[in-house]
């Protein structure tokens, strides 16, 4: 066995009751409005604190909590905790929209939506504020119960929004069918400054604006980057750019600053 291997074993068998233990935690990245430059919200980041392994990834815990089954847990601590976040920020006068991040997995529950209403409500968080996140490739091949689920969060004023649009197989009429409220474009599509790259990206966008969908661009590096995704029209930005994901203390020391400038 190797020590990737070995690694992973010993993830996958502490990460049961990592959220509970107060290892999980909810780092948030800005989300910038073009009109304006404003930080408008945050994206919550699940970060895994493992006590004697240190700072692990969701790229890396992630599919592993998927694989092991404590997706759920992991996914009803962050939405907690991202609501209780906004709402804290809104009451203290700072409106802040806020995303979150959905496995597929916890979409296959009839009750997932009615859930996420429950907890924006508990912590007295308008349900306007909050973004609902899920992967393209993950809700392609699962199109009716997902649909399902974002009718009754948007009938209540939760954005749903694509993520790393880009990145998978799907068609954009295959995601519109699930009558998704926001598209966010990966950095993949952002990134590559070929001639075809920049004409599918403007085509996406404008078919977006069309249909609707308000557009986030992802993975913003650099001002050329904010530049070329700013005069293609999308309506947020996010990216290291304009503010890499930090814990919730330093969000709300960044947002103040940021709105008293
Ligand atoms: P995502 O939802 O697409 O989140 C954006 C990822 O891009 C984040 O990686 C962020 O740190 C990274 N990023 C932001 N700006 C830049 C940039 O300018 N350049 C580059 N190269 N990268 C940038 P992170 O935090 O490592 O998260 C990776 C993925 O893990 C997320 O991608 C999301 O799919 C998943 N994830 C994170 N937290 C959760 C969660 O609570 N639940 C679920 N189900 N998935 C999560
Ligand atoms: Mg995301
Ligand atoms: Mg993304």
């Amino acid at each position: 066995m190797t020590t990737d291997e070995r690694t992973r074993l010993q993830l996958a068998a502490d990460l049961p009751g990592a959220a509970a233990r107060g290892e999980i935690v909810a780092y948030y990245q800005p989300l910038v409005g073009i009109a304006g430059g404003a930080v408008v919200g945050a994206e919550a980041l699940a970060r895994w604190f493992h006590p004697r392994l240190g700072l692990i990834a969701p790229d890396v815990f992630i599919p592993l909590a998927e694989a092991v089954g404590n997706i759920v847990e992991i996914g009803d601590f962050m939405l907690d905790t991202a609501c209780d976040f906004a709402a804290m920020c809104c009451r203290s006068g700072s409106d802040v929209d806020i995303a979150v991040n959905v496995s597929a997995i916890q979409l296959r529950d009839e009750s997932y939506a009615a859930r996420v209403l429950e907890t924006a409500a508990r912590h007295g968080l308008d349900p306007r504020h909050l973004t609902i996140e899920v992967t393209e490739s993950e809700v392609v091949h699962n199109i009716v119960d997902v649909g399902e689920r974002f009718a009754v969060l948007r009938a209540a004023g939760v954005t749903v929004s694509i993520d790393d649009f880009g990145t998978g197989e799907s068609s954009i009429e295959q995601l519109l069918a699930l009558q998704a409220s926001e598209l966010k474009i990966d950095r993949s599509l952002v990134k590559d400054r070929t001639a075809s790259s920049k004409t599918l990206l403007a085509a996406v966008i404008s078919f977006a604006h069309d249909k609707g969908l308000r557009v986030v661009a992802e993975g913003i590096e650099t001002s050329t980057e904010l530049a070329a995704v700013s005069a293609l029209g999308v309506d947020r930005v996010q990216g290291f750019l304009t503010g890499k994901p930090m814990p919730a203390e330093e969000f709300l020391q960044f947002i103040t600053a940021s709105r008293s400038t």
